[in-house]
């Protein structure tokens, strides 16, 4: 196969500050991390997760899991269509086999992948050896290389540690990164790239408090041991993954027409209103430097 550096990835990813009176009023500069343009397939945290596993994968076929709307599992199929890797995404939800193909799951039939349906209780199950093995014979793909749901595993969260390091010093200097949070496997990594007098800022956009073990854990796996300055405020999820309200929506289209940025809905979107919210609410003082990571870009 093919590395996934001859994809000719855009990095580092331009850094650009915007003008948004939200902010400067505050005394606080607003910085855009463009990583939603690193690639026109493999879009943002996802190239940052997946280029290590491609790596690792080393022409096996990948195995890996992932929800109806999975931004992951579209970005593994497409890097299995660029790459030449064969695909298999083990999708949660057996009454969707029979079922006409969401947008996100056509395009990932349309890049090569192969989908598998399991019921929800057995893809709770995934990880346990038991479950993993009969899956795996239940794909002919017994050898194979497997991907954890969302892409994060100690690889995907090293990838993310070089990200961290792009930020040390590119252009302007930041002082917090923030980002939106599923796995969380993207702040674990950054977190641990950044230099000791940054910190990053991890929105979670899921409802629960398991969040902070899940990426401690990613950390230990990773490096042996929790890195960098990190911390949560799990305020900004509006009820759940792919939950929104009117005033996120509306907050979502002002900033598009504001700044000329696309922003993602399940992710980006609440990332940019929490920090509107706690610049209001005077979480930072004048003077700081945030960059907001945009992870990635509308769909479709
Ligand atoms: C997957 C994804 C995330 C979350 O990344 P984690 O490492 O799982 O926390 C954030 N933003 C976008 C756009 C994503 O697709």
């Amino acid at each position: 196969m093919t590395s996934p550096d001859t994809l000719t990835p855009r990095l580092p990813s331009p850094l650009r500050e915007v003008s948004d009176e939200r902010f400067t009023g505050r005394g606080v500069r607003l910085l855009l991390k463009r990583d939603d343009l690193i690639h026109p397939d493999l879009v943002g945290n996802k190239w940052r997760k997946l280029a290590p596993n491609l790596e690792a994968a080393a022409g096996r076929t990948i195995v890996t899991f992932g929800g109806a709307y999975s931004n992951h599992l579209r970005a593994t199929a497409a890097a299995g269509r660029l790459l030449g890797l064969d695909t298999v995404g083990v999708v949660r939800g057996q009454e969707l086999a029979d079922r006409p193909r969401n947008p996100s799951l056509a395009r990932c039939e349309a890049d090569g992948m192969r989908l598998h349906f399991i019921d929800r209780s057995t893809y709770r199950r995934k990880s346990e050896a038991g479950t993993l093995d009969a899956l795996l014979r239940a794909v002919d793909a017994r050898d194979a290389y497997v991907v954890p749901e969302g892409g994060s595993n100690a690889e995907a969260v090293r990838g993310c540690q070089a990200f961290g390091r792009e930020l040390r010093g590119q252009d302007a200097r930041v002082d917090v990164v923030a980002l939106a949070c599923g796995t969380g496997g993207t702040l674990a990594g950054t977190a641990a790239g950044l230099a000791p007098d940054q910190r990053a800022l991890g929105i979670p956009v899921l409802k629960g408090d398991f969040l902070a073990a899940g990426i401690q854990a990613l950390q230990e796996q990773a490096f042996g041991a929790r890195r960098g300055t990190w911390s949560l405020d799990d305020r900004f999820h509006f009820g759940g993954y792919a939950r929104t309200t009117e005033e996120l929506d509306a907050f979502a289209m002002d900033f598009e027409a504001r700044h000329g940025l696309p922003v993602e809905r399940l992710y980006v979107a609440k990332l940019l209103y929490a920090l509107a919210v706690l610049t209001d609410e005077g979480a930072f003082p004048p003077g700081t430097t945030i960059a907001a990571v945009i992870t990635g870009r509308p769909f479709p």
